[in-house]
């Protein structure tokens, strides 16, 4: 009964056939999706949206690791475009954990009435543009069909879960997962001998909470990372109070923030202020929870140069005072890569876990790992026997969720082809030869919900003036598209993100093609740019 609810039609829909028939198709039930779903039925549209799982909540419903959460303060993540969501709601710790986060989205669906309008248990393989009757069919693994005249991609940023093609990967005998599949039943961990590959910013999430109760663990590293205390703890019930009252303030300040952060950067040059005065200023924001080390200092340790040098080195010598043996700590400390070029892993005594007996750190850059055996893992040097390996190995960002189904627009062209030497958008929303398809997923940056809201927003609205005007087409410009790609480029080349091989850039995908996967730019300057696209009458659009 439950099932035949959920995959009950939205009312407003009509079938021509076996095919059901929207306005508005929505790929993924997350944080994007969901708000896509509330803002396109606002706006009088019939949606629907097709959901890989069997619940809402993306990103916040795949990983369940043991350790996942917040690294954004929890206030500043919800969703802001309900004065009521948000006085009912309370974040119980400045960082929120999975479980919970997982239940505010849950809180959301039920609230918005959104759950009739999602099919779940529906992977999409395959979405086909009608060049005749210019509409997007859709067809799920199962077979079913749907069609829309938009189509909207709320697929994620960082859902398309890789692992690397290790030989003898199956061969293994115990239980093994990526931790962006995490069972929801959970891994029976405790006792165990337990691998974990990666040390990106889940796996230091991960591996501090596993390591409180597994027999022993092995850590295989490739990269060292520069990881953050994240200091959480629970949110008082005045702080609650404050809070609520101040939610308008909280998010005026992270729209005007690069990042939609709450941080803001200290104006002055690192080398400016004494040596005593620049150390005092690290230790005080060491102190500080969650981000602010990073977003909240001077401006240019965020800048290739000697200020960012010297705040990585004081990062470096606080992995020396807290890791006991040297040598761990030596190839904990990162030198391979400058501060801030990849993400910034928060932790919570994660350096402290390498002080325990019963783990040990394994350098694969070294000894890389040659193959899974039927016990373990194999590295050039030597065989780990463990009961449990565990995937912290990333994902295939941006443009991996979409080449995972096969999107064919125009002239028979897919996306994947489109997309081979990087996505080619404009303002990462459109793309030429796939008219009324927006890749919302591929346009975020920052702290998600503060950038995913405006641009749901934007991209409804735009729907709304091509339905209201009468319109049957919207794309992009060759010319806007070549401009916007060109700017990606150069905008690209001046900033941190992409002087690390990371997802950022494609470069932890072997094969993949190495571009910037998201905007240059902060997320005021995105939304000032799409604000003046719209004064201009959707200027570097070409509308049919
Ligand atoms: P990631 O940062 O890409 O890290 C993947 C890890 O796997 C890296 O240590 C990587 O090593 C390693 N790896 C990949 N292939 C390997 C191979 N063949 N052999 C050995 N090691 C290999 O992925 P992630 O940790 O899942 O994080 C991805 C993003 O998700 C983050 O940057 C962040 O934006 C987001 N995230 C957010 C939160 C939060 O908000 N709280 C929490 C977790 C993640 P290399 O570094 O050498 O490639």
């Amino acid at each position: 009964m439950a099932d035949a609810l959920q995959h009950a039609p939205s009312p407003a829909a009509s079938r021509n056939g076996d095919v059901e028939q929207y306005d508005v198709l929505i790929l993924g039930a997350g944080v994007t999706g969901l708000y896509s779903l509330y803002r396109f039925r606002e706006l009088g549209f019939s949606a629907r949206a097709f959901e890989d799982a069997s619940g809402v909540g993306g990103t916040w419903y795949w990983n369940r690791y043991p350790g996942a959460r917040f690294d954004s303060e929890s206030y500043t993540y919800g969703y802001s475009f309900s004065e009521e969501l948000l006085q009912e709601w309370d974040w119980k710790e400045l960082y929120s954990g999975q479980p919970e986060n997982e239940r505010y989205l849950n809180y959301v669906a039920d609230k918005f009435d959104l759950r009739r309008h999602i099919r779940f248990n529906s992977r999409v393989a395959s979405c086909v543009f009608d060049e005749a009757e210019n509409r997007w069919e859709i067809e799920t693994d199962d077979g079913h069909r749907a069609r829309g005249r938009f189509l909207i991609t709320a697929v994620g940023l960082l859902s398309a879960h890789y692992v690397p093609d290790f030989e003898g990967i199956h061969d293994f005998k115990g239980p093994w997962c990526h931790t962006g599949r995490w069972p929801k039943e959970g891994m029976a961990l405790a006792g165990k001998r337990v691998g974990v590959i990666g040390t990106g910013a889940t796996a230091v999430q991960l591996i501090t909470e596993i390591a409180k109760e597994v027999a022993h663990l092995t850590v295989f590293q490739r990269t060292a990372n520069y990881c953050a205390p994240l200091r959480n703890r629970p949110i008082t019930d005045e702080e609650q109070e404050e809070i609520r009252v101040n939610y308008p303030e909280i998010f005026r300040k992270c729209m005007e923030t690069p990042g939609s952060f709450l941080h803001e950067f200290d104006t002055r040059s690192a080398l400016e202020v004494s040596p005593e005065e620049r150390m005092a200023q690290y230790e005080r924001l060491w102190q500080e929870p969650g981000f602010k080390k990073w977003l909240g200092n001077f401006y240019d340790v965020m800048m290739p140069g000697e200020a960012n040098e010297d705040y990585a080195e004081f990062f470096r010598n606080k992995i020396r005072e807290r890791v006991h043996n040297p040598e761990v700590a030596e190839m904990l400390v990162p030198k391979d890569h400058m501060f801030g070029s990849k993400r910034l892993p928060c932790e919570s005594g994660y350096y402290e876990v390498y002080n325990q007996d019963n783990v040990l750190l394994v350098d694969v850059r070294k000894a890389p790992i040659q193959r899974i055996t039927p016990n373990g893992v194999k590295t050039a040097d030597a065989e780990y026997e463990l009961d449990v390996i565990i995937y912290a190995t990333g994902y295939d960002a941006v443009t991996g969720s979409l080449n995972r189904m096969r999107i064919q627009g125009q002239g028979g062209l897919t996306l994947q082809e489109k997309f081979a030497q990087g996505p080619r958008t404009y303002m990462g929303i459109q793309s030429v030869g796939f008219p009324n398809l927006f890749t919302i997923n591929a346009a975020s940056v920052g702290n998600f919900v503060r950038a995913a809201e405006p641009l749901v927003e934007w991209v409804s609205e735009c729907v709304a003036y091509v339905r209201d005007n009468g319109y049957r087409r919207i794309q992009p410009t060759q010319d806007s598209e070549d401009g916007w790609t060109q700017h990606v480029v150069e905008g690209g080349e001046k900033i941190l993100r992409t002087q690390a091989d990371s997802w950022f850039v494609g470069a932890n995908i072997p094969g993949k093609a190495r571009f910037l996967l998201t905007a240059p730019d902060s997320a005021p300057m995105m939304r000032a740019k799409r604000a003046e696209v719209v004064a201009n009458g959707y200027e570097g659009f070409h509308l049919e």
